[in-house]
């Protein structure tokens, strides 16, 4: 099973994936946290990542459809993937579904995560992600000491550098104009399932769960 975590930034879908990939014994690739990774390890590719994300741009098409493409031919990956952060633009979407295509496989579903923009700028400016674990927590205002703890690891919680104000903005200008369209494509094809972002994380992940064995059940 291949599934798409489709949502503006903020809208939870790296939350998710971990929830649904566990439930359904899948990998979650999230081509945020890989190219976070590469910056930090300070090689090649963090090296020409790390201005775009920086300013809230997408990282060009041909490093990132690579890299996601290397990562869905690993091992791990052979039972099935959840992709999240990927494809963001249609030239993304296109390159996906003809290297699938080429397997003789397909995205099976893809999981819209709706959420309204003023909802998306309180959680993204309240994000603190756990630099161990990347356990991501949302909590407004100052932190004390204690806030700082990560609650399942013990981590140190920071703040991404790309979710100051004006970044953000910028991320989701970007997110309209270039990764909004592809709500159209994957509803065009059948693949879309829309799932209300918005209450507690555990609600979401039960709501994105019965979306998916239903529409897992129709296809047989
Ligand atoms: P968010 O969804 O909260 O904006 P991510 O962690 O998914 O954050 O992505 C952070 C940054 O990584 C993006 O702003 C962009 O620069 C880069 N990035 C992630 N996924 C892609 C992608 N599919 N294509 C291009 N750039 C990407
Ligand atoms: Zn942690």
């Amino acid at each position: 099973m291949y599934i798409i975590f489709l949502g503006a930034p903020g809208a939870g879908k790296g939350t998710q994936a971990a929830g649904v990939a566990e439930e359904f014994g899948l990998v979650s690739i999230a081509t945020g946290d890989l190219f976070r990774q590469a910056v930090e390890r300070g090689d090649d590719l963090g090296k020409k990542v790390r201005e775009f994300m920086a300013k809230g741009a997408l990282v060009p098409n041909e490093i990132t459809v690579q890299m996601v493409l290397n990562k869905l031919a690993a091992p791990e990956s052979g039972k099935g993937a959840i992709l999240d952060g990927f494809p963001r633009n249609l030239g993304q979407a296109e390159a996906l579904d003809e290297a699938f295509k080429k397997k003789k496989q397909k995205i099976d579903s893809v999981v819209y995560i709706k959420v309204e923009e003023k909802e998306l700028i309180r959680r993204l400016s309240g994000r603190w992600v756990c630099r161990s674990c990347q356990s991501p927590y949302s909590i407004q205002g100052a932190l004390t000491e204690e806030q700082k703890k990560c609650a399942r690891c013990g981590g140190e919680l920071y703040q991404r550098p790309d979710d100051n104000l004006e970044t953000i903005k910028n991320r989701l200008k970007v997110y309209f104009s270039e990764t909004a369209p592809l709500i159209s494509y994957y509803r065009n094809s059948g693949r879309l399932i829309e799932v209300d972002g918005e209450g507690a994380v555990g609600e979401i992940t039960q709501r994105i769960i019965q979306a998916l064995r239903k529409k897992t059940c129709k296809n047989k």
